[in-house]
């Protein structure tokens, strides 16, 4: 067995220095130096040995020789051209890890999945770009990708609006779109001098781990949604004004009126009061008054 050695700073530093790598701020690059970090995240991981993980911007490939000891394969997404040399250096004792040089935006991870574990449930593991959180886990949830669990570094701020519920103020349209699609739970925080360079913010890990079927059933779950967006657009207005204002909606005063009613809930509510139950059935009144 190879042990992974790159979580030891004085090696990164020497992989930096031999290729005179230079930190590209735009792909929110900050590689993780912290040992006790990165025993945290596979643990919380929970990848086994039959477990294909895909890995999204493994940096120099740090947390990558991690995954293979603990994962059967591992395929990384890396944007970086000029990681792609380092990566072959740092991984070439481990014969389990694909890298793929590339946008993952732009990655059809379906078909990694049906290549490399027949379709079934993959596990995504990352020390996430922060510029790009929302569309990665968002692209993840929405495009169908065969996903048991996400278990991800993120803006800790970003981490307490995917576990929160109504009543706090970072409850948003991302708690309620994580949490329709999967369990979160916070799993380590994590100060900026775990990273080089430091992230001028903190950061936390969270799992998600997707759920077998949704939390709530709803008759349409794209209008749903719609509702959820236009509700916390204009977080300061009453659910009313948000809902018949918004672009993206194409119902009057009345209709959204006669829907809030419909719902037991009083004219005067904010978005931010209510559960992802309530948007559920907010939703199917919609649909029901429009029939
Ligand atoms: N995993 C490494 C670690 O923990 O040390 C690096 C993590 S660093 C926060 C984010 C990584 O994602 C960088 O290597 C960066 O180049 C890469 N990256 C940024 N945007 C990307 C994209 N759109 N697709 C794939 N990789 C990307």
């Amino acid at each position: 067995m190879t042990t992974p050695y790159l979580g030891n700073p004085k090696y990164t530093i020497e992989v930096l220095q031999k290729y005179g790598f230079v930190f590209q701020k735009r792909f929110g690059q900050n590689f993780l130096i912290d040992t006790h970090v990165l025993d945290r995240i596979i643990s919380a991981s929970e990848i086994t040995k039959d477990d294909f993980v895909l890995e999204i911007g493994p940096g120099i490939g740090t947390m990558t020789q991690y995954l293979a000891e603990a994962a059967r394969e591992v395929t990384a997404v890396e944007i970086d051209d000029a990681l792609i040399p380092i990566l072959k250096d740092t991984l070439k004792e481990w014969d389990n890890v694909t890298v793929l040089h590339g946008d993952i935006l732009k990655t059809d991870i379906c078909k990694i999945a049906e290549e490399k574990n027949q379709g079934r449930p993959i596990k995504v593991v990352a020390n996430l770009p922060y510029y790009i959180t929302t569309p990665i886990i968002m692209g993840l949830f929405e495009s169908h990708v065969p996903v048991s669990s996400i278990t991800v570094m993120v803006q800790k701020e970003v981490a307490d609006r995917m576990q929160t519920g109504p009543g706090s103020k970072e409850y948003g349209a991302l708690s309620l779109a994580v949490q329709y699609y999967a369990e979160p739970k916070i799993v380590a925080n994590v100060p900026p001098n775990c990273f080089m360079p430091r992230p001028k913010v903190g950061s936390a890990v969270i799992c998600l781990t997707r759920h077998q079927n949704p939390p709530v059933t709803t008759l349409d779950e794209k209008l749903m949604f719609r509702l959820i967006r236009a509700s916390f657009n204009q977080r300061r207005k009453t659910l009313s004004n948000s809902l018949k204002n918004s672009q993206e909606l194409p119902y009057s005063r009345e209709e959204v009126e006669a829907a809030i009613t419909e719902c037991g809930l009083p004219l005067n509510i904010r978005g931010e009061a209510l559960t992802l139950e309530q948007f559920a059935r907010l939703s199917d009144c919609f649909v029901k008054l429009n029939k």
